[in-house]
């Protein structure tokens, strides 16, 4: 899912004002004054695994689940929209599934403030209150919930099995939604400014920059359309690539070069984002010459790709050229048992609303699965 950097709304100076992020974890990315935005009521549940899992101190959501537990029906890798949707769904199958939902659980939403275009919260809603509510969600029908890592992964027969930090977990099918991460320039002013004008989703924040100047980089399709896609909002947008040649299609560049709003420069990459707060600038560097110049500018949008979370099921199961999970069969693998679900096989829509989709359908299937497979009885996931 796209819904990967912060905005929101205000109409004030700032596109990002009354900015209220968690970084989760981007230890380097936390801005000074977002620290107390722990979407789970200040606490972290994070521990070594089920045998490690303290008594949770009360909160708005809390622990649920079975903390001895490390067998499952439903093995569920992954906490974004896709994963968490997956744990409601199998929850209320009564297949108790375990999720492990990394060590910084909710997935990209976690860094975004307002989401608008999730269906049901017309007002929009923040990213890591929307993932807090699909937690309690998922935790409410039983799912039992450790934000670990996992380190590696044996698909070869059943039960499967997953090692997360010591403990090892087995489970009759798996549900795969580790998600895809934007690639980032890894400035150190870029990471800073996360958030506050620096931004790796367009359909997320491009409404926050009416009116106002902006950049994009990036020389592949995804620069091309957001570029565009920005100048619905921007006054003007100016994409920057650091080669003469384009990765983007013909008709993208065309697009491109023909739009009144948009201003291409190549052979430029940004050496800095300039701001304290907010984003007021960046500094270019010409890459034939080494000249640097600054240049004002409200917003950075990085369109640079994105790495899919596939590295650990990269021996085991499809991936495509870009590294994505291949689903075969709606969210099937091609190992019996094994699910797809989210932007980890997704790099076309990349939506919470899509993802969560997605996790619907691979728990429904995995349901079915176990079912034919004698290891289910018939259970309600899709009774509401
Ligand atoms: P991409 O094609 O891999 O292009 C990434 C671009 O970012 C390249 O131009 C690359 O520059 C640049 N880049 C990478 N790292 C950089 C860095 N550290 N600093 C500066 N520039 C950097 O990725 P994408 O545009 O996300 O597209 C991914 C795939 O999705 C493509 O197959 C694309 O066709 C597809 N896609 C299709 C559509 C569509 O059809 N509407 C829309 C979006 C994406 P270099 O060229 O110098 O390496």
């Amino acid at each position: 899912m796209t819904d990967d950097t912060n905005g929101t709304q205000n109409g004030d100076a700032s596109p990002f004002g009354a900015m209220k992020i968690n970084f989760g974890g981007a230890a380097d990315a936390s801005p000074a004054g977002a620290s107390a935005l722990n979407p789970f009521g200040g606490i972290s549940i994070i521990s070594d695994g089920p045998d490690a899992i303290p008594a949770q101190p009360a909160g708005p959501i809390g622990y649920t689940g079975d903390p001895g537990r490390s067998e499952t029906q439903v093995l569920i890798i992954g906490s974004g929209p896709a994963g968490l949707t997956a744990a409601i769904y199998a929850a209320r199958a009564n297949l108790q599934p375990i999720v492990l939902a990394g060590s910084t659980p909710g997935g990209q939403l976690m860094l975004t403030s307002d989401v608008e275009n999730y269906p049901g919260f017309p007002d929009g809603i923040d990213g890591p209150e929307l993932m807090a509510k699909m937690r309690a969600q998922a935790e409410r029908f039983g799912s039992q919930i450790v934000d670990v890592d996992i380190d590696r992964v044996d698909l070869s027969s059943r039960p499967f099995r997953v090692w997360a930090r010591g403990t090892e977990y087995r489970a009759q099918s798996v549900i795969i939604a580790t998600g895809a991460s934007a690639l980032w320039l890894n400035l150190e002013s870029e990471q800073r400014l996360r958030g506050r004008g620096v931004s790796a989703c367009a359909t997320c924040d491009g409404f926050f920059f009416r009116n106002r100047e902006i950049a994009v980089v990036g020389g592949g399709d995804s620069a091309m359309e957001e570029a565009n896609f920005l100048t619905k909002f921007a006054s003007k947008v100016h994409l920057f690539h650091r080669r003469e040649a384009f990765r983007a299609s013909k008709i993208m560049i065309d697009r491109t070069y023909n739009h009144p709003k948009i201003e291409v420069h190549t052979n430029t990459e940004v050496a800095e984002v300039l701001g304290d707060n907010k984003v007021d600038g960046i500094r270019v560097r010409d890459t034939t010459t080494g000249d640097e110049r600054e240049l004002p500018m409200e917003g950075l949008f990085i369109a640079i790709g994105h790495k899919p979370n596939t590295d650990v099921f990269a021996d085991w199961l499809d991936v495509d050229a870009k590294g994505y999970l291949v689903a075969h069969d709606h969210t099937r693998s091609k190992i019996d048992g094994v699910f797809i679900a989210g932007d980890v096989h997704d790099h076309r829509y990349r939506q919470a609303v899509t993802a969560a989709g997605d996790g619907c359908k691979a728990a429904i299937d995995a349901e079915r699965w176990l079912e034919s497979e004698g290891l289910a009885e018939h259970q309600t996931a899709t009774a509401w």
